[in-house]
């Protein structure tokens, strides 16, 4: 089994005393790799790493660190073939969407790259002063990236673009369960020109010693954090003790209206998609229906033919929608909620049945539940999985109510024939994002800032590259 080596200060370095841990594939429980256990003394040389070459990369112009991004963006499009087969292999991905993830990956540095040189800094007035005063923009320092498992790829592009854009440099931590990912980065990263050594340091090992040796290093000025509420609610706990600047995209139980008259040939292209791609394992995922009582049985059952139209396989194979979800741990987590479910009075509307090929991995079938209450386990928390929970609603329920009672706020979907009357709603949903009739549509937007415990701050867009910034304000008198 090939040993792995993580990328500290330009080098590829054991973790301190040789620990390792194997990472295994989810589609059959096969051994990958060793990857380095890393040490909060391992965490230590890669922060020292990362300030040292913070001060050759901020003195780089936008320019030439635009330049840099547009190279990785290359280098990772020369290797897609072998990045994608990666994320199959170690997170399930059909290789299919892992391609176009990783190319989305690509396109994300170059993006950024463009975008960073038109951010600006402020100067403000001060008139009969002979003085300017400016607000300088500046990069935050070394900043810590850490990252979860869903999407792996481009979780990681989506952090370290605008990180390194800003002139920061980084200490990475993958998602412990796809480290080969983030040492694939480590890999093409080291292949790129004009990127200082210790500039991108990638450091594998669990979270609560890496990840917390991180959010605790009295050199790391930010943390930039995607994952579980709790988790993020930890490394807010743990920053506090150096006041660090933190940029937090966290859980959700995101609620999904379907009004009477909604359009359902439009609604499954986009629900019937988002609640099996991936397994369900994304962020702005489908959390929670609740489903008017005058279009619920045709609703369930046109998802139910979507659910039953997932060829749930072998990532590799050509026809494959549905892969593995990410490790034997999220499969329990996942299949307990369906046997809560229905142990609390929900229906098992339609689940696809496993096939010995199936029990192999850490599969887990797409499945219907129907008859669910809002006050149900699986209405309540995040499930992150293949799994959809319907709740029917009626003219009596307070909608409004319902969507809201959450501790998450993450977004919320609303479909209905009356866009005006989904419009109404917009006002009084306590989330991040809405989207009405239609998907996320990202195409410079910024993503994120959850409310509630969904999270802090932006991601993506010019928005997402200023959070990597702080402003210095500048006064110069320059005559008497
Ligand atoms: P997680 O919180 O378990 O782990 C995220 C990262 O934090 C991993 O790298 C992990 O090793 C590390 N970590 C774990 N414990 C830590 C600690 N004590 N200190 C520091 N780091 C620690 O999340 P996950 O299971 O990998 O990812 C799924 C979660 O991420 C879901 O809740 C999902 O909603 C959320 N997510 C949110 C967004 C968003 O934009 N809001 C996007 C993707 C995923």
């Amino acid at each position: 089994m090939d040993r792995l080596k993580m990328y500290i200060g330009g080098r590829w370095v054991d973790a301190e005393g040789g620990k390792t841990f194997t990472a295994i594939s989810p589609v059959d429980r096969s051994e990958l790799a060793l990857v380095p256990s890393a040490s909060p003394a391992d965490v230590d040389k890669a922060v020292r790493a990362a300030e040292k070459a913070f001060h050759i990369w901020f003195h780089k112009s936008q320019d030439e660190r635009s330049e840099v991004l547009c190279r990785i963006a290359d280098a990772i499009r020369a290797r897609a073939p072998e990045i994608a087969k990666l994320e199959a292999l170690e997170h399930g991905t059909p290789y299919k969407e892992a391609l176009g993830v990783t190319m989305g990956a690509a396109a994300k540095f170059e993006n950024t790259a463009w975008l960073a040189k038109t951010v600006m800094g402020d100067q403000l007035p001060v008139p009969g002063s002979n003085t300017i005063s400016y607000l300088q923009r500046e990069p935050v320092g070394v900043v810590g990236l850490i990252v979860p498992w869903n999407l792996p790829t481009i979780m990681i592009a989506v952090k370290l673009a605008p990180a390194l854009a800003m002139g920061n440099t980084c200490v990475l931590k993958p998602p412990t369960i796809n480290s080969m990912i983030g040492l694939k980065f480590a890999e093409i990263i080291s292949t790129v020109e004009g990127l200082p050594e210790g500039a991108v340091n990638i450091v594998t090992g669990s979270g609560s010693v890496v990840g917390n040796a991180i959010a605790t290093h009295p050199l790391v000025d930010m943390v930039g954090f995607t994952g579980s509420s709790e988790t993020g609610k930890s490394i807010l706990a743990a920053a506090a003790g150096t006041v660090k600047k933190c940029v937090m995209e966290l859980g959700g139980n995101n609620p999904v209206i379907v009004m009477p008259g909604a359009d359902l040939d439009e609604a499954m292209k986009v629900l019937g998609h988002r609640q099996f791609n991936n397994c369900g394992q994304h962020c702005s995922g489908l959390g929670r229906y609740y489903v008017h009582e005058d279009i619920h049985d045709e609703f369930v059952k046109r998802l139910a033919e979507v659910a039953a139209a997932q060829v749930v396989g072998d990532p590799m194979n050509e026809d494959t929608t549905m892969g593995p979800v990410t490790s034997g741990e999220h499969q329990r987590k996942v299949e307990g909620y369906v046997t809560k479910s229905l142990e609390e009075g929900a229906t098992l509307y339609y689940q696809q049945k496993k096939t010995a090929e199936h029990e192999k991995g850490f599969y887990v079938m797409p499945t219907i539940l129907t008859d669910c209450r809002h006050d149900m386990t699986a209405a309540r928390e995040e499930i992150f999985g293949p799994v959809a929970v319907i709740i029917k609603y009626n003219d009596g329920d307070d909608i409004r109510f319902l969507a809201n009672d959450s501790p998450y706020g993450l977004c919320a979907h609303v479909w209905t024939g009356d866009v005006a009357k989904g419009m109404e709603l917009i006002d009084d949903l306590h989330v991040g994002a809405v989207f009405v009739n239609c998907q996320m549509l990202q195409e410079n937007q910024p993503w994120g800032s959850g409310v509630k415990e969904s999270g802090l701050g932006k991601e993506g867009a010019i928005m997402g590259l200023l959070e990597f910034t702080d402003q210095k304000l500048v006064c110069v008198k320059y005559r008497k």
